[in-house]
């Protein structure tokens, strides 16, 4: 894994205990609230290229960047996506 600091990573990219809750919590995500599995990557590919994703933290909005894209009704503040 990657360093804990790491400016443009996701959770993912992270020290993956301490996010465990965050993915459980994503997963418990109602099937017709989540966006899908397509959607989801494209929307955390263009994170990734955001110079906004902080350590898995969209500066923006203060949200995890994972949990914002896999809810449908959710958008980038930006309009990114
Ligand atoms: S939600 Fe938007 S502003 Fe925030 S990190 Fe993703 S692309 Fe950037």
């Amino acid at each position: 894994m990657s360093s804990p600091n790491c400016k443009r990573c996701l959770l993912n990219e992270l020290d993956g205990e301490y996010f465990k809750s965050i993915y459980q919590y994503i997963e418990n995500i109602p099937l017709e609230q989540k966006a899908p599995p397509r959607e989801y990557g494209r929307r955390l590919a263009l994170c990734k290229n955001c110079g906004d994703l902080q350590n898995g933290m969209c500066a923006q909005c203060g949200c995890f960047a994972e949990v914002r894209a896999a809810k449908l009704r959710q958008a980038c503040p930006w309009g990114k996506w």
